[in-house]
């Protein structure tokens, strides 16, 4: 019998990336516990995909709901223009403390997609204000990948590959120079295209390391630093979009340490407040913010949000980097990071409709060969419904199956992840 609450779901809720059609019932999840989601009837679901891969401690921390409760008691929201307050700036000193070396200042809007979007027109701009209010010719093209995903807003879907995602809005969406993620053999290409249009590129967006919404797609961090140099010679602002890669995810802080060139902007989100509330962070460096320091009331940063830096939010990520700085998380990251690594090993010597397993960090995934690979690809709910049985949640995108666990899942726990997978692909 369906439980009131997914009947009322129904009748009043349209959910994200879900058709309207033929979509299996939402599960009503009632409470999170470390890694487990619990519905309603009690039953326990290990949150493999970390609840869209924003969850880093566990669900419904005691130390993050604490002090987001006092926080709540002291200041819940305060308008962040002529305004400020503790909590965001303790986070923005923190942080800068953190990233790669180069950052200045932190802009706080309130998701992935508003960080990228922050990044993009910050640089855009960027070219404005030099050229003294559109007077002289300024660049203003971006550069990006193909397979690249940055989020569902224009600007962040205009930078992201056109795929199924982004069908329905191509001839809204402004014109991109794409190129592939660097190999060694197509450097000597990209590097061309580059050239040809380097006078126009005013910024180039890119995930770092791992492609994640389109497949988890993994690329070589050598290329990726030969890559970077040839583009910052010519000037270009370079944004390292980790709203996916960032705190940890990667088996570094942040992916951008893998490269020796770093970027001028960095985007982050989701595991920024260990997955407990909204908030996106645009981090630049000082050559950007050199270029809004002017009398010029036109050179202002004409952007913000209702919820910018709210005290909440920025409480919850400041109690999320203390559980992030523990010697402890360190080494629980380090922990999946071998458990996946026997994993990988175990899946590419003894399953042949398994293709391309890999890892990186905390994120393993790989592909069934089993028709198209792509999004649509059906067996993706296949998967998660076989999966709920054995009471594991994963989430595949198509037929690209991974597992991006919250930091605090223990051995046992990601042993029953993979035995889980294993009968999956003995009975297929
Ligand atoms: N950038 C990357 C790399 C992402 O993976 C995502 C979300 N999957 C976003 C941006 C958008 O973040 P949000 O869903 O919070 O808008």
């Amino acid at each position: 019998m369906q439980s009131s609450l997914v009947e009322k779901d129904k009748l009043f809720i349209w959910h994200p990336f879900t058709p309207l059609q033929s979509s299996p019932d939402p599960i009503p999840i009632v409470r999170g516990e470390g890694i487990y989601l619990i519905d309603e009837q009690g039953n326990r679901y290990i949150d493999g995909i970390s609840s869209w891969w924003v969850n880093i401690h566990g669900h419904a921390h005691p130390y993050i709901a604490k002090k987001i409760y006092e926080q709540a008691l002291q200041l819940e929201q305060v308008i962040f223009a002529g305004f400020t307050h503790p909590p965001a700036v303790e986070l923005a000193e923190r942080l800068l403390g953190i990233l790669p070396q180069g950052f200045s200042k932190i802009f706080y809007s309130d998701n992935g997609s508003t960080s990228t979007e922050v990044a993009i027109k910050m640089a855009l701009q960027f070219w404005w204000n030099k050229a003294d209010n559109n007077v002289a010719k300024k660049r203003n093209k971006v550069l990006a990948f193909n397979n690249a995903y940055h989020g569902d807003t224009f600007g962040a879907m205009s930078v992201s590959d056109r795929s199924v995602f982004t069908k329905a809005f191509h001839d809204h969406l402004f014109e991109v120079i794409f190129i592939d993620t660097p190999t060694v053999e197509n450097l000597a290409e990209s590097r061309k295209i580059i050239a040809e249009h380097s006078s126009d590129i005013a910024a180039f967006i890119y995930e770092p390391l791992l492609q994640g919404a389109s497949g988890m797609k993994l690329y070589d961090a050598s290329a990726m630093d030969e890559l970077l140099k040839s583009i910052q010679e010519e000037g270009i602002i370079c944004i390292a979009d980790e709203v996916m890669t960032g705190f940890g995810r990667t088996g570094k802080l942040f992916a951008s340490e893998y490269m020796i060139n770093k970027p001028d902007i960095i985007c982050l989100s989701k595991g920024l407040t260990g997955g407990t509330m909204a908030l996106g962070v645009t981090a630049c460096s000082q050559k950007i913010v050199d270029a809004f320091i002017s009398d010029d009331k036109l050179k202002t940063f004409f952007h913000g949000h209702s919820f910018t830096a709210n005290p909440i939010a920025c409480a919850s990520a400041i109690a999320s980097m203390d559980l992030l700085e523990k010697e402890t998380c360190f080494s629980a990251i380090q922990n999946i990071v071998r458990s996946h690594d026997l994993f990988v090993a175990e899946l590419k010597s003894q399953y042949s409709k398994v293709k391309n397993a890999r890892q990186l960090g905390t994120i393993m995934a790989f592909e069934i060969d089993n028709g198209k690979d792509e999004y649509l690809n059906n067996i993706s709910r296949t998967i998660t419904a076989q999966l709920l049985k054995k009471g594991v949640y994963l989430r595949p995108l198509g037929n690209t199956v991974y597992i991006m666990p919250p930091y605090c899942i223990s051995t046992e726990e990601l042993q029953k992840i993979y035995a889980a997978i294993v009968d999956m692909l003995n009975d297929f």
